[in-house]
């Protein structure tokens, strides 16, 4: 049990949202612009690093070194498929690193700076925790963090590293849709929820998540999940901005694809368009000097939006069925249909969903961007101890999105399940190997996660060696492996030898490319310089800002010629100081600051004829 409060960060692919348990109710906190969610994005510029609202609002500027959607490189190595996709659609440079990790590569005050997908989601993560704190009025280190639900063991480890990287203690990795789960059912009493099965479809900037959940005695057990890591509301942002493309190709005859900033300025207009057509009927795209100085307008309907995007809204509902058969119920029996993520605001998707269950209401009365962070943050109150009773009966449970399953030990490439996908954890199983050659004294254990038949066809997480097994013909020996899965889903095995009793075990992460501990604490000081360069940068910009505000009021008809260059010469000097000082450091920017403050006083009282000088022009000069 601590005093600081817990936390529960959603950390999305588009935005994040952050919230805590208050007053006996969830908060949603705002940022420092007035927003409850904060785009997942970090932005390397001229002026310093910005992180939120900052980054996105200068995508267009500066599209090369303003990264987005990086929960999509966590924990996979750079040749996946995926990530080679993804790549080819960024503007900003990945590259290989180490262990087939990606790297991303930006360029920052005039050097190449290269960062881990875990760096780079522990800046939005910071952001969070500031956010948090401002509010809060108190340092903040538990949370809860949520991730997709398809995420596999390396890519939960690397969210964790990414925490720890903030500086935050990750006390739990819960799924997105089990904690949307948690924020329907919780404000319910227990007769309403009882029993019932909780279908959580979420639809967001990203990924496609559908969650079937029971609900029994406040116990949230997720029975199955369904998902697309590459469905969500920025492919429908690509359509139409695939269809504006063919639009000005046949208007104008030119092809804009190869210009980065248009594209960037595009897709903005055209993911704003598509928030509005949720609402209208009929939207007008337009973006001034697109390409060759050419305005681009075009109106597009809500029915055209629909039929561009028809087959992707259909994945979407294919999901709904893949997870129910899995979870082996017919639809009649949902109980609830729960709509997560802002792109289940669109509305044939909610039409779509709501034919798929033959008209059944969907429950909307959650705001669908929040409801994650929301049952973070119940999760985060419980965990913490400091709830009162209503949270302290909430018990989790969580199921392994991917069957896990070792390959080769008996010979052969097939894959021995060994925990089968949707079951609920942590949990332990057992599987029982031998050896295939006589006399064999070692045997390799190559673990992987996936649905098919064949590991090749699977993803393999890991592999080790046991050896000293005691000589037999083959077929005897029995050696005992241990798949251990903990609440974070997490996994471990162990493998032991029954008659010589020779053990080797391996934690997946530490072989899939992950961080060390000694990577980790490398990052988390970097992530202290970053930190401190910031603080650099605002006391720069405020004496930049001064020292401009002082130009602009020397401009007052009211001065003598001879105060006005007093003044402009004061805040000329603290300037080109500044310009030829890029690296000074804090001390001498305040030293700067207050100089200047004295000069300005000095002429201020001159000009009073010793009275004290006027308070509200100082005011708005920002002095007290
Ligand atoms: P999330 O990942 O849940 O934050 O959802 C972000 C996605 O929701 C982005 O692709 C947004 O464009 C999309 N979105 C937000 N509001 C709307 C809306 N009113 N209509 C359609 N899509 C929306």
């Amino acid at each position: 049990m601590t005093n600081a409060p817990a936390i529960g960060i959603d950390l999305g692919t588009t935005n994040s949202c952050v919230a805590v348990w208050q007053n006996n109710r969830v908060e949603i906190i705002v940022n420092d612009q007035g927003n409850r969610i904060t785009p997942s994005c970090v932005a390397f510029t001229e002026d310093g690093r910005f992180v939120g609202d900052g980054a996105k609002n200068q995508i267009d500027k500066n599209p090369t070194n303003t990264l987005f959607a990086i929960k999509r490189l966590i924990g996979r190595r750079f040749s996946d498929t995926s990530v080679q996709n993804d790549i080819k659609h960024w503007p900003f440079k990945v590259v290989v690193g180490t262990h087939d990790r990606p790297k991303i590569v930006v360029n920052y005050r005039d050097a190449e700076k290269e960062f881990y997908a875990e760096e780079i989601s522990s800046m939005v993560l910071v952001k969070m925790k500031e956010i948090a704190e401002t509010y809060l009025g108190c340092t903040i280190n538990n949370t809860v963090i949520t991730v997709p639900a398809y995420f596999n063991d390396s890519q939960r480890q690397a969210t964790k590293n990414a925490g720890s990287i903030a500086g935050l203690n990750v006390m739990r990795i819960i799924d997105e849709p089990t904690a949307a789960a948690i924020a329907y059912g919780f404000d319910k009493i227990i007769e309403e929820t009882e029993g019932k099965q909780v279908l959580i479809f979420d639809l967001g900037g990203g990924t496609c998540d559908v969650s079937l959940l029971s609900i029994r005695n406040n116990n949230f057990v997720v029975r199955a999940t369904a998902g697309d890591t590459h469905l969500g509301g920025e492919d429908f942002d690509d359509r139409l901005v695939d269809h504006c493309i063919q639009e000005f190709k046949k208007k104008y005859n030119k092809d804009i694809t190869g210009n980065a900033r248009s594209l960037r300025r595009l897709k903005t207009e055209c993911e704003r368009a598509k928030r509005t057509l949720s609402f209208s009927v009929r939207e007008t795209i337009e973006v001034s000097y697109l390409y060759d100085g050419i305005d681009f307008s075009t109106r597009i309907s809500r029915a055209r939006f629909e039929e561009l995007n028809i087959d992707l809204f259909t994945k979407c509902m294919e999901l709904v069925g893949k997870c129910l058969s899995d979870a082996k119920i017919d639809k009649e029996m949902v109980d609830v249909v729960v709509l997560v993520g802002g792109s289940t605001r669109i509305p044939k998707v909610q039409q779509l969903l709501q034919d798929f269950f033959q008209g059944k209401e969907l429950f909307k009365g959650i705001n669908p961007d929040e409801a994650v962070a929301s049952g973070a943050a119940i999760q985060a109150v419980n965990l913490n101890g400091q709830s009162n009773n209503e949270v302290q009966n909430l018990v989790l449970v969580d199921v392994t999105p991917l069957s896990l399953g070792i390959g080769g030990g008996t010979g052969g490439c097939r894959m021995e399940i060994v925990v089968p996908r949707n079951t609920p954890i942590p949990t332990k199983k057992q599987y029982v190997l031998t050896t295939i050659v006589d006399n064999q004294t070692s045997v390799k254990i190559p673990i992987y996660e996936g649905e098919r038949a064949e590991t090749k066809d699977n993803n393999m997480l890991g592999m080790f060696v046991l050896d000293g097994i005691n000589r037999a013909p083959k077929g005897i020996p029995r050696i005992d492996v241990y798949f251990d899965i903990n609440a974070d889903g997490i996994l471990n095995v162990s493998a032991q030898d029954r008659l010589s009793g020779h053990k080797n075990e391996i934690v997946i992460s530490k072989h899939n490319g992950d961080l060390t501990p000694e990577e980790i604490q490398k990052m988390v000081e970097e992530a202290a310089c970053y930190k401190a360069e910031d603080e650099d940068h605002k006391v720069r910009v405020s004496l930049e800002d001064f020292a401009d505000k002082v130009k602009a009021m020397a401009k007052d008809p009211g001065l003598s010629a001879p105060e006005k260059k007093s003044m402009e010469e004061a805040a000329d000097n603290a300037i080109s100081w500044l310009d030829r000082n890029h690296h000074a450091n804090i001390e001498d920017i305040h030293k700067w600051q207050r100089e200047l403050e004295i000069t300005i006083r000095r002429l201020m009282k001159l000009k009073r004829g010793g009275i004290p000088y006027d308070h509200v022009l100082f005011m708005s000069l920002g002095v007290e």
